[in-house]
């Protein structure tokens, strides 16, 4: 590969903070609010120019594990509790109680946005937006900066704890920190997708809305669209006034800028294929228009940082508990093929179209579970321990949201909204105290850590 040398150079060191929290995402806003709520002087860094992660740029939505498994009872409350019923104050959510009797928080994207803008300014975090961690300063052990690139150019953040809440690691991967990337045996991780909402159609029964959506299957069945399942219909945010459907699919390596650029062509190209299909074959359907993309692709999972504790796919469905735990999921295996496979199954199973031409059959079908090794207990959770949240190698360095470390099983569980949030006041909270008893985050008193949630509201 053809190279070229950077020259060296001085850096303005813009901010000198007690924690820099990396992405701004169901991980991130969770820890930079719950960092700054307890004291500690904080920096959060977001590519984009709002907050939300997946949630506002992947338009992902409902918010899930937010209860126990098939029940209303609910196992994550503190700052998601919260955020809830500050949405649900602007007209962009249920109620809280309202919205335990569903299976997701359902939400608009702008009111979440509005939201955190709120949140992160009164507990005091620093913020800056539109800029890119483009890398990392280590010391022997530990973090001592990140590099970052926006308008005014390349700078330097100087903190005592760094949090990686980038989705992807970006920055345990730049610093040398050990990684793994997808399933163990060939290094792939769960296929991407997009949220689209489509408006401009005629309101349907559900006898209509049934009949349609089996015309879509059908379509899929003949190989018309690489759509994993025909939900278009499918309202998941809070406003009914149009769809928003997940039901795009791309397999690839979401860390690499060539298959993100395809990805984006392709998931596009897909969903305009059906507002053109619908357009010329439905009724009602004439002058429906994609009302938005999302602005991102959603990568599932790409990389996860080793800890000296990997969250696996057995934690998930025994409904584990651990002496550590500072967060619950309750979300099951749900691994999106990373072959980009679709139709009828998005889970590898022995139902797969593809049988024994497919590599994940051929090397687990030993192993391949049931559908009961999928879900955790009725009525029950998973704890996340605090291990999961910590580097074997960089000593200052927490993770939060879908790049804790875990294992390909464990994170398809784990990387729901719901969990991530938990997940980020947990190592906002443990930042903190790491930095209040002028220690690492893996010398904090975790039972201490446990305390100081319960205090916040959470479930632990
Ligand atoms: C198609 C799809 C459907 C899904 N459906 C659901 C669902 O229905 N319900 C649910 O609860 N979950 C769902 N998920 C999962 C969920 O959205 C994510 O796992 C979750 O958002 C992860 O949160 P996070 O904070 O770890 O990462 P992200 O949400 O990816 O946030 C990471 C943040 O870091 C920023 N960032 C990244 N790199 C950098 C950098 N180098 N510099 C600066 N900023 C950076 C990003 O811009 C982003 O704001 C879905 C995911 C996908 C892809």
């Amino acid at each position: 590969m053809l190279t070229i040398t950077e020259p060296e150079r001085q850096l303005p060191v813009v901010a000198e903070v007690d924690v820099v929290v990396c992405g701004g995402g169901p991980g991130g806003f969770g820890a930079a609010i719950a960092a700054a709520r307890r004291g500690a002087r904080t920096l959060l860094i977001e590519r984009y120019g709002f907050l939300g992660g997946l949630a506002t740029a992947g338009l992902v939505s409902p918010i899930l594990a937010h209860t126990a498994h098939e029940s209303d009872t609910p196992i994550v409350e503190g700052l998601l509790r919260e955020i809830t019923e500050r949405m649900h104050a602007i007209g962009g959510a249920p109620t809280w109680e309202e919205s335990l009797a569903q299976w997701g928080i359902r939400f608009d994207a702008e009111a979440l946005k509005i939201v955190l803008d709120e949140m992160v300014q009164e507990a005091g975090v620093q913020v800056m937006l539109h800029t890119s961690i483009s890398d990392v300063v280590r010391g022997n052990d530990h973090i001592e900066a990140v590099i970052v690139e926006n308008k005014s150019g390349r700078q330097a953040v100087v903190g005592k704890v760094f949090i990686d809440a980038t989705g992807d690691a970006d920055v345990a991967y730049r610093a040398g920190a050990p990684i793994t990337h997808g399933r163990d045996f060939d290094g792939r991780g769960e296929a991407m997708g997009s949220f689209f909402h489509l408006a401009g159609f005629e309101p349907l029964d559900e006898e209509r809305a049934r009949e349609l959506r089996q015309q879509i299957e059908h379509e899929m069945e003949d190989g018309r669209f690489r759509f994993y399942h025909a939900g278009f219909l499918s309202t998941n945010s809070h406003h009914t006034d149009h769809t928003a459907a997940n039901m795009t699919r791309f397999g690839g390596d979401a860390d690499l800028d060539t298959v993100l650029t395809q990805a984006e062509f392709s998931v596009r190209r897909d969903v305009w294929d059906l507002v053109r299909y619908l357009r010329a074959n439905v009724p009602g359907f004439e002058d429906c228009y994609v009302q938005q993309t999302s602005p991102q692709v959603g990568p599932r999972e790409t990389r996860q940082i080793v800890g000296p504790y990997a969250l696996t796919g057995d934690d998930v469905h025994l409904g584990a508990k651990h002496e550590d735990a500072i967060a619950r999921g309750s979300w099951w295996i749900d691994i999106h093929c990373p072959m980009g496979h679709t139709y009828p199954v998005h889970l590898c199973t022995v139902e797969c179209p593809k049988g024994a031409d497919c590599d994940y059959w051929i090397s687990q079908h030993e192993s391949m579970r049931t559908r009961d090794e999928l879900y955790p207990p009725s009525g029950d959770w998973y704890d996340i321990p605090y291990r999961s949240l910590l580097s074997v190698s960089v000593v200052n360095l927490l993770s939060a949201g879908r790049c804790i470390s875990a294992t390909h099983e464990g994170m398809a569980g784990a990387r729901v909204m719901g969990t991530c949030i938990a997940i980020g006041q947990a190592a906002g909270t443990a930042a903190a105290l790491a930095v209040q008893q002028d220690c690492n985050p893996g010398q904090i008193d975790v039972q201490a850590l446990r305390q100081m949630l319960r205090e916040d509201g959470q479930l632990v």
